[in-house]
């Protein structure tokens, strides 16, 4: 089974584990695209059960450099901290102009908003 770890239209985080769970239990092979979410969200190859893992460094990462600065950030888990205060501020903005978002909370991840 593939899957998208972070859809990019709507910016649904997937439960990656969760689907990894179920897909070990019945012996599938599991494939995660995590082009745009790899480098920001954290990923345990292991308890997700993932078999192949899809990333590139022209989203959250940018390979050398991005690998220096994310170091200096203090690793993905930095990195997350940050981008989850950014979504908090883009969010609060956003509903103090109108805004409503598409998602529900509990499907909402914290890199895209639609
Ligand atoms: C951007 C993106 C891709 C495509 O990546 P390219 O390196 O531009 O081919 C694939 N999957 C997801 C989830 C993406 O966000």
């Amino acid at each position: 089974m593939v899957t998208v770890h972070c859809e990019t239209t709507t910016g649904i985080l997937n439960p990656i584990e969760d689907f990894g769970v179920l897909l070990k239990k019945y012996g599938i092979q599991y494939i995660v695209d995590s082009m745009n979410a790899f480098g920001a969200v954290p990923v345990d190859l292991t308890s997700c059960h993932i078999d192949f893992l899809i990333s590139s460094s022209n989203k959250c990462l940018a390979f050398n450099k991005a690998l220096t600065e994310l170091k200096e950030e203090g690793g993905v888990e930095g990195r997350t901290i940050r981008y989850q205060a950014n979504f908090s501020i883009l969010k609060e903005g956003m509903s103090a102009l109108g805004f409503t978002e598409y998602l529900k909370d509990e499907h909402q991840g914290y890199i895209i908003n639609t």
